[in-house]
């Protein structure tokens, strides 16, 4: 069992109402621990050590900012075995998953470390010999950050990783869902020296704490990983505040398949990126969008993998389909599939809940899928693959760009022409082909349309947490 604090001011304490709300075991459905509910009292602490901690942080040196996120990555590393065990425990992947989240985190941590000390600002060739004209980027100030439970540590580091290298204080409204992991991660930033009140770590009702938080003078910058319908209203709350936005949101990411690519390595990479984390990514492949040449061939390919997928609990090293993170989550899983089969979908494989203990949802496959089903069109957020025929890349292009979606899309393609009119025309923020090559810390990670607003990898991470001033100064007369 494990009992999740809050951490302000650099001290865990219990809510000062001493409310907790259960944490689920989502392989069990049992309660398997308890987190801090905030209240008012401990927002408004939050805060205030948020704004002294912007004082300090913004004058500490980049070297020493820098050298404390090093330090705090090498820790995450050395604390991986006893952090990974506690994703499993409530986020409910299996361990390999959540070791790699933890290894992947700490990458985070490294790289904005070393960006930290290239936050350059620029010089701009003056009209009058006697001017200096200069722009320079300064920390926007507090931040509050909002994350999910699919990835407990891995969605954190995105905020706190930048917001640390340009010099803010943030505040993370984390998982009540996982919140353990969250703990010990900042257990990680506190011990490598982050000083108190740069970093502070919250839980409760999520409503409750954006309605007081966001329009809170305070706080300068949100950034929100979680559902476009969550996203949008707290966008329109930030921005009637004018306050700056990240947005990490749903998608549903089109995989167009062409014939004449080595189907089988398409399926090897395809499976475990589709169901990593029981399909619980927002980058999971979602529409096969394949050439009807080779549709059978590549679903009968799909589907024997998907054979080899073992379901359990995420402690079992064998596993590699956890559960999914509720039971409002099978519910929905469990519409999706009868709503597409009632539209006249085939059933390939899977298609309900598996045992009764846990939230477990066999690995699906739904073929000859049409627009007017409700899956086609809603994020599933769960280990279901929609294949779908075309005879003409442009086809695919369109209902690749039918949903209002544009988070990650896939390609797998051996002729260079429709690679460069699919890196073209498809309307996404990330694009991969014939590879997974996403979420690594130096590229851009981030939507277009709903699935949102910035980027959260690579500089322009950084610049999402830096104020541009313009500075232009005369030699006095
Ligand atoms: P949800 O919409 O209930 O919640 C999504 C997230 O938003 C949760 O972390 C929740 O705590 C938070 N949230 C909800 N209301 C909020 C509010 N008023 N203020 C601040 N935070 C709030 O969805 P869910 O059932 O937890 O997850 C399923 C859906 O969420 C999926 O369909 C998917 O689109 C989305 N999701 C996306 C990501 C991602 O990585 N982009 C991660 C998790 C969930």
């Amino acid at each position: 069992m494990y009992h999740s604090q809050l951490f302000i001011d650099g001290r865990w304490a219990s809510s000062s109402s001493e409310r907790h709300l259960d944490v689920i075991n989502p392989a069990t459905g049992e309660v398997e621990g308890s987190v801090a509910h905030a209240n008012k009292d401990d927002m408004d602490r939050a805060l205030a050590a948020a704004e002294r901690g912007f004082e300090i942080w913004r004058k500490t040196s980049v070297f020493e900012r820098s050298k404390i996120m090093r330090a705090a990555a090498t820790l995450v590393r050395s604390r991986a075995d006893i952090i990974a065990p506690m994703i499993v425990a409530q986020a409910g992947k299996p361990l390999a998953e959540a070791k790699a989240e933890l290894a992947s985190a700490a990458d985070v941590l490294d790289w904005f470390s070393e960006e930290a000390r290239r936050t350059y600002g620029r010089v701009i060739t003056p009209r009058f010999a006697n001017v200096t004209q200069s722009v320079v980027k300064e920390p926007v100030g507090p931040v509050v950050g909002f994350t999910p439970w699919n990835f407990p540590v891995a969605q954190i580091v995105r905020k706190v990783g930048p917001a640390l290298a340009a010099g803010c204080s943030i505040i993370i409204k984390g998982p009540e869902e996982a919140p353990a992991a969250p703990v010990e991660f900042f257990k990680c930033l506190h011990d490598a020296g982050v000083p108190a009140g740069v970093i502070g770590l919250i839980f409760g009702t999520p409503a409750e704490i954006s309605s007081y938080l966001i329009p809170h003078p305070t706080i300068r910058k949100i950034s929100f990983t979680g559902s476009v319908q969550v996203g949008k209203h707290l966008a329109a709350m930030a921005g009637s505040h004018m306050k700056r936005a990240t947005m990490e949101l749903g998608g549903h990411a089109p995989v167009i398949i062409t014939s004449g690519v080595n189907l089988q390595q398409a399926a090897d990479v395809l499976l475990p990126t589709k169901f990593r984390h029981a399909g619980q990514a927002c980058v999971a492949p979602t529409r096969f969008l394949i050439e009807r040449s080779v549709y059978r061939e590549f679903i009968d390919l799909f589907k024997a993998k998907c054979e080899s997928l073992v379901i359990g609990n995420g402690t079992d090293e064998k596993t590699t389909l956890g559960p999914v993170n509720s039971a409002r989550r099978l519910e929905a899983l469990e519409a999706y599939v009868g709503d597409a089969l009632e539209k006249g979908a085939t059933l390939e494989c899977g298609g309900s809940r598996v045992g009764d203990q846990g939230y477990f949802f066999a690995p699906t496959i739904l073929s000859d899928m049409t627009t007017d089903m409700r899956i086609m069109n809603e994020e599933p957020f769960g280990p279901i693959a929609l294949m779908m025929a075309f005879d003409s890349v442009d086809d695919a292009i369109a209902e690749a760009n039918r949903l209002p979606f544009g988070l990650a899309a896939y390609a797998w393609t051996s002729d260079l022409c429709i690679a460069n009119k699919i890196s073209r025309s498809v309307e996404s923020g990330m694009i991969s082909m014939n590879h997974f090559g996403l979420a690594i810390p130096e590229t851009p990670y981030g939507g277009i349309k709903d699935s949102g607003i910035g980027s959260e990898g690579g500089l322009e991470a950084i610049e999402a947490y830096l104020n541009t001033k313009f500075v232009t100064q005369m030699d006095p007369a």
